[in-house]
């Protein structure tokens, strides 16, 4: 599923390679994905140019040139592949190919079909019934220590559970979740509402460099995927806990290594004898 840093990676990936174009034609060959499209959705980006690309939680915001803004969540398996004129035999599961001007398209792909693209006017953008509830966003310039305290205060939960949620911080998957606690030392059971002062203050930057460290070792991967395939998507990256059970921790000699717990339905991975 993609998370947060690959859908920073593809906005920054697409964002040379189609901002400033023009669209001339869009095939849809589906009438709905995780929601239906809207009406002459196809008409309505013909002629449109791409005028921005920006980031909000999990869904990327493409600014067109009459002030409608094409919204697009990759869901479990969505991907925006960015190719050449030549690549124009569409696959099963590729569901909107939007063509530029220039040649460029933009394909994209989803075999679960959780993913959706709508369109929204961009005066009204942040109160759109998927983006209006939206929490914190952890790579934004104001999530700091002291915001994060009070987005967590009166919350009776996990600290764990409470990242989760996308009404507190928005767009943090579950693995990030798991790493930002490691790193910050905090136990993922540790009650929300006693992450306070100096916790606070971890947890925000931990937040933050875990996102930021899994953006660059995409952009890395993502220079040398598009210069051989033209294309951009997902990358693999290394954790200090997620999906390590039973490894030894990196940080500490444990008797027991890293465990996993589940909460609230998703597991949780953490070394209990440093993180508190
Ligand atoms: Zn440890």
């Amino acid at each position: 599923m993609p998370e947060l840093p690959e859908v920073e990676t593809v906005c920054r990936g697409m964002a040379p390679l189609i901002m400033g174009s023009r669209i001339v034609s869009v095939v849809q060959r589906k009438s709905s994905l995780r929601i239906p499209f809207p009406q002459g959705f196809s008409r309505s980006l013909a002629g449109r140019m791409v005028t921005e690309i920006e980031r909000r939680a999990k869904y990327i915001l493409l600014t067109l040139d009459n002030g409608m803004v094409l919204l697009v969540h990759l869901g479990m398996s969505g991907t925006l592949v960015v190719s050449g004129y030549k690549d124009i035999q569409p696959g099963k599961h590729d569901h909107v190919i939007i063509h530029f001007k220039d040649g460029t398209i933009l394909t994209y792909t989803d075999p679960r079909r959780f993913g959706l693209m709508t369109l929204v006017p961009k005066a009204s953008i942040e109160q759109h019934r998927l983006l209006r509830k939206l929490g914190l966003e952890p790579l934004g310039r104001d999530f700091t220590g002291p915001v994060l305290e009070s987005a967590l205060s009166g919350r009776k939960m996990a600290i764990k559970v409470a990242l989760l949620d996308q009404t507190i911080v928005a767009g943090l998957g579950n693995i990030y979740a798991c790493e930002a606690l490691y790193r910050a030392g905090i136990s993922p059971r540790r009650l929300a509402n006693s992450v306070k002062g100096l916790r606070a203050h971890r947890l925000a930057i931990a937040i933050r460099n875990v996102l930021n460290d899994a953006i660059h070792a995409g952009g890395s991967t993502l220079r040398d995927y598009v210069q051989s395939t033209g294309s951009i998507g997902y990358f693999q990256h290394e954790f200090s806990v997620y999906g390590c059970e039973h490894k030894p921790c990196p940080n500490c000699v444990c008797s027991t290594g890293v465990k996993r717990i589940v909460q609230g339905g998703r597991s949780t991975f953490f070394c209990s004898r440093h993180q508190r």
